[in-house]
């Protein structure tokens, strides 16, 4: 079977990248390769940034509405294309087909949300500010935005701020994670068919030296970063270094609790997705499970149960639940740390180690692992496994939980599960992260509301689309205005 090579998208055209270095994209499920992609080089990144920096003009003037209507068109050519980027996105990612078809209409959502443009982009003015002297804004585009990715959602991800960037009159540039270029691939195969103008959107493939050649670059004037806590807190002070504006969400270490009062039965389906789907890869997947107060022991065996009923394999397989993990590093990774737990003392009582999936020897698989009596000082309560790992901590009071929320090094979101609304408004009230689910696991905020936790979960003010993601990619302009 030939391997194909991905390409650039430059200027209106697919281009080689000009390195001589690749990378490998593998199946997770199957543990093959079934693509090259090129690392590419600063070299790369000028030819995409020129051609962003020419096509602006042009694009600044097209009113708000027109720019707008490339959107529309979009939107359509996506839904004719919706089950084919989810396959291809299960095939490269690993996710199970039905979260792939998830992610895929989320991407379209904000597209939908960007063509509000007209209203979202407005500014405001004010008469007599003093005797016969009026003042107002106007929100203008800035240049060239530019976009650093994920695996773990690799078509989502860089929606949140694409369309954004484009509908307000920028010009972008994106780079997608090298793990799983594929996904954005065919995406901009969509897009080459719609039309845009040329240079108008532009696709860099490659790692770390296209990270840094977007970073240096002269001519661009913001980056939407999504990634793990150590690269986004990097993005984030390199872009203060070269003045660029910045938004860098990085890790989470979220947590679940589940009082004593809450509905098990009708709860069990979101929790047993908020901790497994994408095998524990999500910036919002449960890693820490609190039951709260008496019958703990009852809430921990249904919970076992009900993830030994779900099943694991290829993604594509729509009966599948849970798929692999992304790459085999990633595999020894989580493996490591389940090692880790038992180490310290933690009790393994579901053990996802050796696990192995019939026809598919060579797949990333871990199996599903639940640890109960872990202590918050444990390596698995503080780090970020981003696998299908569970730590049960069990809490005596909610005040217990939240303290331990509070004290994680990350503040993405959190999670209650109860009936009773003063322990949801305690939660929502101290709680530290930045997106919080009541009865409905970790729950991803739509379009319309910002994408984003706090602490060492987000660098920067502006999150994740929300109305907010308009003021990211505009400048304001003050006129204070008189005439004799
Ligand atoms: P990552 O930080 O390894 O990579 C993200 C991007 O940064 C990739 O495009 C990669 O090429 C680049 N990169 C990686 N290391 C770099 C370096 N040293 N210098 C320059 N560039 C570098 O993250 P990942 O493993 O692809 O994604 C998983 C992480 O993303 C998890 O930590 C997850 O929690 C987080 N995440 C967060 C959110 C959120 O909303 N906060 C959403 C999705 C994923």
């Amino acid at each position: 079977m030939s391997i194909r090579v991905m390409q650039n998208y430059i200027n209106g055209d697919w281009v080689d990248s000009t390195t001589d270095v690749f990378g490998t994209v593998s199946n997770p499920a199957l543990g093959e390769q079934i693509a090259s992609v090129p690392y590419g080089n600063a070299q790369d990144v000028n030819m995409a940034v020129q051609a962003a920096v020419d096509a602006f003009p042009e694009w600044r003037e097209t009113p708000p509405l027109a720019r707008a209507r490339y959107l529309f068109r979009l939107k359509d050519a996506f839904e004719e294309e919706f089950e084919e980027i989810a396959r291809v996105l299960t095939i490269e990612q690993g996710k199970a087909i039905d979260e792939s078809r998830g992610e895929v209409r989320r991407m379209i959502e904000n597209i939908e949300h960007a063509t509000g443009v007209t209203t979202m982009m407005t500014g405001y003015c004010l008469e007599d500010i003093a005797q016969g002297v009026d003042s107002s804004l106007y929100r203008q585009p800035m240049g060239v935005f530019a976009c650093i990715a994920p695996y773990n959602f690799p078509a989502m991800v860089p929606w949140w701020f694409l369309p954004y960037a484009l509908v307000t009159g920028n010009t972008f540039v994106l780079k997608p994670s090298e793990q799983v270029p594929m996904t954005q691939n065919r995406i901009f195969e969509v897009i080459d068919d719609v039309g845009f103008p040329e240079g108008v959107v532009n696709m860099v493939n490659g790692s770390r030296d296209v990270v840094n050649a977007i970073l240096e670059h002269e001519d661009i004037e913001g980056v939407s970063f999504v990634g793990s806590t150590p690269t986004a807190k990097y993005i984030y002070e390199r872009c203060g270094a070269t003045g660029k504006r910045v938004q860098s969400l990085g890790g989470a270490k979220n947590i679940v609790a589940v009082m004593p009062d809450a509905d098990v039965q009708a709860g069990m389906p979101s929790l047993i997705t908020s901790f497994f789907g994408c095998a524990g890869q999500r910036c919002l997947s449960g890693s820490i499970l609190s039951p709260v107060g008496e019958g703990a022991d009852a809430f921990v065996d249904k919970f076992v149960a009900a993830t030994k009923a779900m099943k694991v394999g290829d993604g594509l397989d729509e009966s599948v639940a849970m798929g692999p993990v992304v790459s085999k590093a990633h595999q020894e990774r989580v493996l490591a740390y389940i090692e880790k737990g038992v180490a310290e003392g933690a009790d393994l009582i579901l053990d996802g180690r050796n696990f192995s999936v019939a026809g598919y020897p060579d797949g990333f698989f871990v199996g599903p692992t639940i640890f109960d009596n872990v202590t918050p000082d444990m390596t698995i309560a503080r780090e970020e496994i981003f696998g299908p790992v569970v730590s049960i901590i069990r809490s005596e009071t909610l005040d217990d939980v939240i303290q331990l929320v509070n004290t994680r090094n990350f503040a993405n979101a959190a999670c209650i599960y109860t009936q009773n609304a003063k322990a949801v408004r305690e939660m929502r009230y101290k709680a530290a992260p930045g997106m919080i689910g009541v009865n409905i696991g970790i729950a991803a905020p739509m379009s319309f509301f910002p994408f984003g936790g706090s602490g060492n979960s987000m660098f920067g003010d502006i999150k994740g689309h929300g109305r907010e993601i308009f003021q990211f990619f505009t400048d304001t302009k003050v006129v204070i205005e008189r005439y004799f």
